[in-house]
């Protein structure tokens, strides 16, 4: 009994990364489309940050969802990693075989936000360096989002600033929780204040839910992006929304993934809810909850190639808030980028998806 679970347990990743491009796997890149497929949420790593991972897992030094994810991951190696790793000829490779035009870099989840305060904030500025690099190398093919330490916010918003001036990154990524803290809290408020004076978007991307929330979700196998990410950036962003942080910075962009992971599907609900049963501690809100959506919200399509929850979230957030991703190379799949070239709207709204929304929001 004991083996079968280990085995179930290391199989839950037997899919990913499946290189297209293996022998008996032929390839057929997507049709020429008039507009790029510009790819917002993909994931990279550095040498130093894998082996920061490496000491975690072998430690067991680290909250139950991130052993979780990670112990697979590393028990895997294989070309999941690589591909983590590779920000050269192999990447562009697999790029020109799917189709993307364009990589939105991101230091893959949980980014640094695992290490103690002083490690972190080393390892996000020399992961922003090296990502500056790369892109300096293929200025046509990547742009990327800077890895910021919220440990320490005050030297996070600086690291964003520098990110941005000195490095032309384009924003920043923070993997959900840090260490089981969420930005409602003002003592982050200082990165928001960054974001929106130098006008630039904080991804929000997945992590496995926080240590207080994972357990019940680790012991069903359902902790990572087959429902605790989603779980966890849903509950952080509507967090964000209550706790009156747009109000405070109106002029904030905030993106997540994965469809708006969920968010557009409850909207009515929770602007409902959160007016006819609004809790004691919560703010009086200036709007509801869904007009910070459509004001302050951008949702991608990473890992969701899917007609019917993409056209659903258009129809509520609006066309210009929702951008292409593939989320590579966790989900790296031509028929993905078909799928997605065949969803069943205007030629206008198709460039908008994949192109346009993109340029606009992380100023490419
Ligand atoms: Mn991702």
């Amino acid at each position: 009994m004991k083996n079968k679970q280990n085995t179930r347990k290391k199989d839950r990743f037997a899919g990913v990364g499946i290189p297209m491009s293996d022998p008996g796997r032929p390839m057929k890149p997507p049709a020429k489309v008039p507009y790029k497929r510009i790819a917002t949420e993909e994931a990279w790593i550095t040498p130093e940050i894998l082996k920061g991972y490496r000491e975690l897992v072998g430690n067991k030094d680290g909250d139950a969802g991130f052993l979780s994810l990670w112990g697979v991951f590393i028990g895997r190696g294989g070309i999941l990693l690589d591909r983590l790793l590779d920000m050269g000829e192999n990447r562009i490779r697999d790029m020109d075989a799917a189709g993307i035009d364009v990589q939105l870099l991101l230091l893959t989840a949980p980014g640094v936000q695992v290490f103690r305060a002083d490690k972190a904030r080393a390892l996000a500025a020399s992961s922003n360096d090296r990502l500056a690099e790369a892109i300096r190398k293929y200025p046509e093919r990547f742009a990327g989002l800077a890895a910021i330490a919220p440990q320490g916010p005050k030297t996070a918003a600086k690291e964003l600033e520098r990110s941005f001036r000195k490095l032309g990154l384009k924003g920043a990524v923070i993997n959900s929780h840090t260490r089981g803290e969420y930005l409602d809290s003002p003592k982050f408020w200082e990165i928001f204040e960054a974001a929106e004076s130098l006008k630039v978007p904080i991804y929000i991307h997945p992590q496995t839910p926080s240590p207080d929330m994972v357990r019940p979700f680790v012991k069903r196998g359902l902790d990572t992006a087959i429902m605790g990410f989603g779980v966890e950036v849903a509950l952080h962003t509507l967090a964000i929304i209550t706790s009156g942080a747009l109000d405070r910075f109106p002029e904030l962009k905030i993106v997540i993934g994965h469809g708006g992971e969920g968010l557009p599907y409850w909207l009515y609900r929770i602007d409902y809810m959160q007016e006819y049963n609004r809790q004691a501690f919560m703010p009086k809100l200036r709007m509801l909850p869904s007009d910070y959506m459509k004001r302050n919200i951008y949702i991608t399509t990473s890992g969701l190639p899917w007609a019917p929850a993409i056209t659903m979230a258009q129809s509520v957030l609006g066309m210009d808030r929702v951008l292409y991703a593939m989320d590579y190379p966790y989900q790296y799949r031509v028929e993905e980028v078909v799928m997605t070239d065949r969803f069943p709207i205007g030629a206008a709204d198709k460039k908008n998806l994949f192109q346009r929304n993109a340029e606009k929001v992380f100023s490419l």
